[in-house]
């Protein structure tokens, strides 16, 4: 049956896979020029407005600057920069010139950006003031987006100024629906980061989850907060709202949980985005008053969400958290979506439904094929039923990239575990390197981690399985207590009879770690794998 909403994807695939689509154009200059793209807002929350028509105008400019550095269509060009006008300006200028973008997170080390820049071969980096020192190679150019200073580097500020936007190459290139428009990393969870190049119609699969899962409309004020140097930031925060015209705040300021609430409240903000760790920082961030906000729509993604924060943001928020699943290969595939369409009751603890455009399917362990309701197998996508699909394999690594596909190339392995009811919503259990298998049980690490959250002394807590003799692997727990409080056998009793009674009495974890912080990528994903090889005793 064909629904109305597959009938807008099929819309929005012809709109953003034509031999003549070039980036700039789609995401800016067919918007009028009067209209507003972001809210700009400073950390002391002086705010302004952005229009389409200033971004034309200023991106035309930048991409004349870089045809005269020398940046040809197909060349990557990196920013190290976070949310700002001068980013977005960037990014258009880098797409109208028709090369591709490499974002780099603000949070980075210099060995992390040097691996990224030369990775992706990047013949300029576009960086804010404060980041610059940490560009020592030779092999790009430097442009400093900010205070001046910077040795031997080219101001921003300097080549908008120098070059008018009707300079013959400040023209727009097409590069294509197949064209590349990103190049980017995975976050790194599991092991040494994937390359991911992302073509221009990949944008319809952005606009798409905007509209279907997040149900931003003409007069929402949207506001994802993640940060643009991972998927979920560029894909949701600039991309997707850039895609649909629909105005979108973009704060410029760190992470602070009385800012985000400030902001919330203060711009009346329809539909919020963030990753399930800031919900966590709101609610640690007990000052704050609960009331006098507009929210519509609330959602998280990136990790998985405990039951813990949808029901505080019922309550503190005025609306539930729905829980959004995705990867930087695809973008959102499976939410428990807000559009009106798709709004369905799922069952506590689903991630959702596939989207409109997407095919997805939990695959048996040993075989592929479909896997019965409830049982947990391999979470895949159908890449034969998922017209939205874009990812085009890894960076130089055609390895990993056949290790993702069964052998016949149908089914995309997304390396998560989970299940499908009867209903068609999916649960996620775990990626498949955190499976524990004890003594022929699989238990996934997120049921009992979730668990151990419940409790009011534990502010974040991880699972991993250790080998045991007897049972093949045992659960250990590590867990990371609330400001003041000290842990001790009694807490580690009380927390493994909690396991106990709230999920199963065999899955407890046999020994609890009191630790300072857990092992985390940049974006702040829980990486097991550092404690499956770590000897805390
Ligand atoms: P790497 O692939 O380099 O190890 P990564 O998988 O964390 O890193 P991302 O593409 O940023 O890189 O993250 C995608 C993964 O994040 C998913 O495969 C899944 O494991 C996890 N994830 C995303 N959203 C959710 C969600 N709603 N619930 C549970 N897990 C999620
Ligand atoms: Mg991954």
């Amino acid at each position: 049956m064909t629904t109305d909403l597959d009938v807008r994807v099929r819309d929005l695939l012809e709109h953003y896979d034509r031999p003549a689509a070039c980036a700039a154009d789609l995401l800016c200059d067919r918007h009028p020029a009067e209209q507003i793209a972001f809210t700009v807002i400073e950390s002391d929350l002086r705010a302004y407005e952005l229009t389409y028509g200033e971004l034309r105008e200023r991106s035309a400019r930048f991409a004349a600057a870089l045809a005269d550095l020398g940046v040809q269509p197909g060349d990557r060009v990196a920013t190290l920069m976070g949310k700002s006008v001068e980013l977005v300006v960037a990014l258009l200028g880098i797409w109208r010139r028709g090369a591709v973008h490499v974002p780099l997170f603000t949070a980075f080390a210099p060995p992390a950006i040097e691996f990224r820049l030369t990775a992706s071969h990047a013949k300029v980096v576009v960086a804010d003031a404060d980041q610059a020192p940490k560009l020592t190679a030779t092999d790009y150019r430097t442009i400093v987006a900010g205070d001046a200073g910077t040795p031997g580097a080219l101001r921003f500020d300097d080549l908008l100024d120098g070059y008018r936007s009707d300079d013959p190459r400040a023209r727009s290139v097409a590069v294509g629906g197949d064209g590349l428009l990103v190049q980017l990393f995975t976050s790194g969870t599991t092991g040494t980061p994937k390359g991911v190049p992302i073509p221009v119609r990949a944008l319809a699969s952005f606009h798409a989850y905007q509209e279907f899962a997040l149900d931003v409309r003409a007069g929402d004020v949207y506001w994802n907060a993640a940060d643009p140097g991972w998927a979920y930031g560029l894909y949701y925060a600039i991309l997707a709202p850039l895609a649909t015209g629909v105005r979108s705040l973009l704060l410029h300021a760190g992470f602070s949980a009385p800012l985000t609430w400030e902001v919330l409240r203060r711009f009346g903000v329809t539909n919020f985005a963030a990753a399930p760790t800031v919900y966590r920082a709101l609610r640690a961030d007990t000052a704050a008053i609960a009331d006098g906000f507009a929210l519509r729509r609330a959602s998280s993604a990136g990790e998985p969400l405990t039951p813990d924060v949808v029901s505080w943001s019922q309550r503190a928020l005025g609306v539930p958290v729905r829980d959004h699943y995705g990867q930087t290969e695809h973008g959102m595939v499976i939410c428990h979506a807000w559009h009106p369409a798709l709004d369905v009751a799922v069952p506590l603890g689903s991630m959702g439904r596939q989207l409109p455009g997407w095919s997805c399917v939990v695959l048996a362990e040993d075989a592929d094929i479909e896997a019965a309701p409830g049982e947990v197998g391999r979470v895949a996508i159908d890449t034969h039923h998922s017209p939205l699909l874009w990812f085009l394999g890894y960076l130089d690594d055609p390895e990993r990239t056949a290790s993702r596909f069964t052998a016949d190339g149908r089914w995309y392995l997304t390396g998560d575990v989970g299940s499908r009811d009867a209903d068609g919503s999916f649960r996620f259990s775990s990626r498949d390197d955190d499976v524990i298998i004890m003594a022929g049980y699989r238990i996934g690490p997120f049921e009992v981690e979730s668990v151990l959250v419940l409790h009011d002394q534990v502010a974040e807590a991880a699972v991993v399985g250790m080998p045991d003799e007897l049972r093949g692997e045992v659960l250990e727990a590590f867990v990371v207590l609330r400001t003041g409080i000290e842990g001790s056998a009694e807490l580690a009793a009380e927390l493994q009879q909690l396991v106990k009674d709230k999920f199963a009495a065999h899955a407890y974890p046999r020994r609890v770690h009191f630790v300072a912080g857990l092992p985390k990528t940049p974006s702040g994903k829980v990486q097991r794998f550092v404690l499956r090889g770590k000897e805390i005793r």
